[in-house]
């Protein structure tokens, strides 16, 4: 546990609430984020791009880095709803990152339709809803990502959302949990987001993680199904965090499960 002043600064925080509205974090864990950015010390590792659905209007691009050293395939997704910006920026700048072991694949804007007009839902529906258990992808786009997921075999899936309310809080929003399969590290990721980046003054905020069924039609879902893929979809809030905190909250959440899962070997917190 870190010693946290209370007086002087929550105090200004507080004012800044009531006056903007909104809460903007200074970064939580820099020395993580940091290892994440920089290519080990073994070497440059690879890269590659594909495309997802070629030549459609659906066609993305999936980059894969390779790391120097074996490890376990992470693949990270943003813009399954393309209205839920912060974790499209997000993946974006972690289509960057180096890791230490193992791939890392990451789809920014993995419907891609919805993305441009900044929506939830893309021509075929809600994307997050088209991975039925025992059945095919329900749409075109849903097969292409699933045939992109079955490729490069995931042991750890990723998927990066953000709700509007608060879950437990606000009815019916999922915002700040983590939802995961069994075998994911869901209570330790949520407990060092908490440490790493919720205030003492916004305990609403402080991540909840709940292990999910696996019958649903979700992406994390069927990956944890069909693969055995550690999967977890990560749910930040709108609800008084601005944009910068939001992308904030994401990339530290995929930094922690990188770590967590030895794609990362530095950094760290607890
Ligand atoms: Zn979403």
């Amino acid at each position: 546990m870190r010693r946290r002043t209370y007086l002087a600064g929550g105090a200004s925080v507080l004012a800044g609430i009531a006056v903007s509205g909104v809460v903007s974090q200074p970064s939580g864990n820099e020395r993580l984020l940091e290892a994440a950015r920089e290519p080990p010390d073994t070497g440059e590792g690879s890269s590659n791009t594909e495309m997802i659905r070629p030549g459609t209007d659906h066609e993305t691009p999936l980059y894969e880095i390779d790391a120097p050293n074996d490890g376990p395939t992470a693949m990270i997704f943003g813009g399954v709803h393309g209205d839920e910006r912060s974790g499209i920026e997000a993946a974006h700048e972690i289509s960057d990152w180096r890791p230490d072991a193992g791939t890392l694949v990451v789809v920014p804007e993995t419907n891609r339709v919805a993305v441009e007009n900044d929506e939830r839902r893309g021509a075929d529906g809600d994307l997050n809803r088209q991975f039925p258990a025992d059945r095919e992808p329900r749409s075109e786009l849903a097969a292409g990502i699933w045939d992109a997921v079955e490729t490069h075999e995931p042991d750890v899936v990723l998927d990066l959302h953000r709700s509007l309310g608060v879950y437990g809080l606000h009815r019916e929003f999922v915002g700040q949990a983590i939802f995961h399969s069994p075998d994911a590290r869901g209570e330790r990721l949520a407990d060092r987001l908490n440490e790493d980046a919720v205030p003492w003054y916004l305990p609403f905020h402080r991540f909840t993680a709940r292990e999910s069924s696996l019958t649903g039609p979700l992406l994390f879902q069927h990956a944890a199904r069909e693969l055995e893929a550690s999967a977890y979809i990560f749910e930040t809030t709108e609800f008084l965090l601005d944009h910068s905190t939001m992308v904030e909250l994401s990339r530290l959440a995929a930094a922690h499960v990188l770590e967590l899962h030895g794609l990362l070997e530095r950094g760290g917190g607890a």
